[in-house]
């Protein structure tokens, strides 16, 4: 593929930015906002495993407003007053079903969820984050026709391209079941996407950074990237203090770094929506980078303009993709 530049994809940025892609589909601003709508998830409840992802505290990423005590038309009011104090102009939203596994359930109760969540006339589509063995045809066909009648996004926890580390973090499910689970989901037109966390362990940077080609290869439309983060209660938290030799913890700029090798050999059209994480600062055992994410973003596009690099730089399909 040509080096020439990133303008050749149309990016008015050096790599494919959210904001940028729900400005084009959007033309204005778009607040994604979170709920608990009461789901569970196999991992936790015994079907699948107990005790969860090693990493996963789902307090340490909910606002405050965001109790599943309180009905999902009260958490939407909510949070669109509480989006509206900090972005005067958000007026439209995205309800984003965040917390646990939120196709986890009878489908009545899910359409029940999902439709409540789109009664209130600022939300203007939705958002719903799942594990990928957590759904099947019936949920996906559903998915689907709701898909033609307002805007959805399925977003995936993807984590790691690699099973022994699936396998170390007790995800519970292969790469394998991802790879199905974002084929069936493209094959229905349903936009989806992933997230991943860089720096699991065992993984090393050339694993990391053959992700991106692996990624590319993936039925995914957006991605969001979290640095590895050790939140306090998890597992991860626990083995980390005991073996802190066997764990990784970047430096910012160590990060950043990183993560431009990794965007520069990634498929240019896949949107990127975080290059990195924030977590609730009480949250996290370790001193975190003390950066809201606006300026961790800027100082990644800094270092992008400084190397004179871009997303996709280096692109190249897998010669068996
Ligand atoms: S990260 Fe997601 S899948 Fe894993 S235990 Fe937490 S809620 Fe369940």
């Amino acid at each position: 593929m040509s080096q020439e530049n990133y303008y050749q994809w149309g990016h008015k940025r050096r790599f494919n930015t959210f904001s940028d892609y729900i400005r084009m589909r959007f033309g204005s601003r778009v607040q994604k906002l979170t709920i608990d709508a009461g789901f569970t998830c196999p991992n936790r409840d015994g079907s699948k495993g107990r005790g969860g992802c090693t990493y996963c505290n789902n307090n340490a990423f909910n606002p405050s407003y965001c109790e599943p005590k309180r009905s999902i038309s009260d958490q939407i009011e909510l949070g669109i007053e509480f989006h509206q104090k900090r972005y005067s102009k958000a007026n439209s939203f995205l309800a984003y079903f965040q917390a646990y596994s939120n196709t986890y359930g009878e489908l009545s109760i899910l359409k029940k969820k999902y439709s409540e969540a789109l009664k209130n006339d600022n939300v203007v589509g939705i958002v719903i984050g799942t594990r990928p063995d957590c759904v099947d045809n019936e949920i996906l066909d559903y998915l689907a026709e709701l898909n033609e009648k307002t805007y959805l996004t399925l977003e995936f926890g993807i984590e790691s391209c690699y099973d022994e580390t699936l396998l170390k973090i007790n995800r519970g499910h292969d790469f394998k079941t991802t790879q199905l689970a974002f084929e069936e989901s493209r094959k229905r037109g349903i936009r989806t996407g992933g997230h991943m966390i860089i720096g699991l362990p065992g993984e090393s940077k050339e694993m990391i950074l053959r992700e991106a080609s692996i990624l590319s290869e993936l039925k995914v439309d957006q991605l969001k990237f979290h640095q590895l983060q050790y939140v306090k209660g998890t597992q991860m938290a626990k083995d980390f203090l005991k073996n802190p030799n066997e764990y990784t913890e970047f430096e910012l700029m160590e990060y950043l770094g990183l993560m431009v090798e990794f965007i520069e050999k990634l498929k240019p059209e896949i949107v990127i929506e975080r290059i990195a994480g924030e977590t609730v600062r009480e949250y996290n055992m370790r001193e975190s980078w003390g950066l809201r994410y606006d300026r961790v973003l800027s100082e990644f596009e800094k270092l992008l303009e400084q190397k004179d690099s871009w997303q996709g730089k280096y692109f190249k399909k897998l010669k068996n993709g």
